[in-house]
């Protein structure tokens, strides 16, 4: 039998469509009591999974695999060519949600990367996670060297920017870990300037935080009832999440694009009337497949309906007047909301002078 370096895993890591990978320890990290303070002060919103017992769990990877002594950790770029779309009359889609759902595509790779791990070190523990597990995924990135955390709270890798799915392998197998790499954000705040709803507070010179209940990628994605008002202006056009403060990093002038055609874009700009339009059984087989349905039927129509009103266009005001007409209290009454915004439409008949 072979056995496997730190070395040899991030090859393996790579040989498996990862384009980042790194080896951290399986241990508590100085971010666990960061992350319990955060959640305590009401930052992580109505997102259970964050907030029930789960978030204990996250203090230490070996609550999720008793034999735990490393964690390989990868990335996965999904960053594509497309452009942001100027058309006034379309809804906006974060990246991330434009292909096929990541969950799916990183945790067959993990499995894969298991198995060749398996191949040259022999069979070990291990448990895959996407996600979905309480783990801090972010802090054992930056342990394992992929890059270090912004002010934008993302993981920011030097050369390859932010677009990246992170995944994590907890091992028992004995690996040696990366060293962080230093902070480069410097004096630079752009994501901070740019957050339409200030969701990115600044703690102290060295700490920076996102305020989940004012987050567009919360609001649009998590929340199942309605959205404050005085976000509603600021949620602009987009329909599920918000890239902004990632646009404007930098480090992501410059960010590589994905060849992988499970992240090449279906719907990424859709026409806000069309969407209005969808019966629930249109919209599940439109976004099958990508993280678009998390925000459920409701959700989606009630994002579409804010962005309609944000449009601002007069055109518009019989596609919400339909949407205000809903069964669906949450959908009708974001729709009468936005039909307050709208502009009123020029007479038709009128004569010229
Ligand atoms: Fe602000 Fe959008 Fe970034 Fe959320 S995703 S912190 S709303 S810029
Ligand atoms: Fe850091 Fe500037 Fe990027 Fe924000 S925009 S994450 S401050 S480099």
């Amino acid at each position: 039998m072979v056995s496997l370096t730190s070395a040899g895993a991030v090859r393996l890591s790579h040989e498996c469509g990862f384009e980042l990978a790194g080896v951290a320890p399986a241990l508590p990290t100085s971010d666990a009591e960061e992350y319990l303070d955060w959640v305590s002060r009401g930052r992580a919103g109505a997102m259970g999974y964050l907030t029930d017992r789960r978030a204990r769990l996250r203090q230490d990877p070996r609550n999720l695999l008793p034999a735990a002594r490393s964690i390989v950790c990868v990335g996965r770029l999904y960053n594509t060519p497309h452009p942001a779309v100027a058309d006034e009359y379309a809804g906006w889609i974060s990246r991330y949600a434009w292909g096929e759902d990541y969950h799916r595509v990183l945790r067959r790779d993990l499995e894969r990367l298991a198995v060749r791990m398996e191949e040259a070190a022999g069979p070990f523990d291990y448990k895959v996670c996407v996600d979905t597990a309480p783990l801090l995924e972010r802090s054992y990135a930056r342990l394992a060297g992929l890059g270090w955390i912004g002010k934008n709270t993302c993981l920011i890798h030097q050369g390859a920017g932010s677009w990246f799915f992170l995944g994590e392998l907890i091992t028992s197998l004995d690996l040696a870990p990366a060293s962080p790499p230093p902070d480069r954000c410097g004096t630079c705040t752009r994501c901070i300037d740019a957050c339409p709803t200030q969701a990115l507070v600044q703690l102290t010179s060295a700490r920076h935080e996102l305020d989940a209940t004012r987050c567009i990628s919360y609001v649009t994605i998590e929340l199942r009832g309605p959205i404050e008002e005085t976000l509603r202006p600021e949620a602009g056009r987009h329909l599920f999440g918000c890239d902004i403060c990632q646009d404007v990093c930098p480090w992501n002038r410059r960010a590589p694009v994905t060849a992988d055609a499970a992240f090449a874009p279906r719907n990424y700009a859709p026409p806000l009337t069309q969407m209005s339009a969808l019966s629930e059984e249109e919209f599940l087989a439109m976004f099958q497949g990508t993280p678009v349905t998390r925000a459920r039927y409701s959700g989606f129509l009630r994002n579409v309906a804010v962005a309609m009103g944000n449009a601002g266009k007069p055109e518009l005001r019989a596609p919400l007047e339909r949407l205000a007409g809903s069964p669906d209290s949450l959908v009708s009454e974001h729709a009468r909301w936005a039909l307050a915004r709208l502009p009123p439409e020029p007479p038709s008949n009128y004569e010229r002078i």
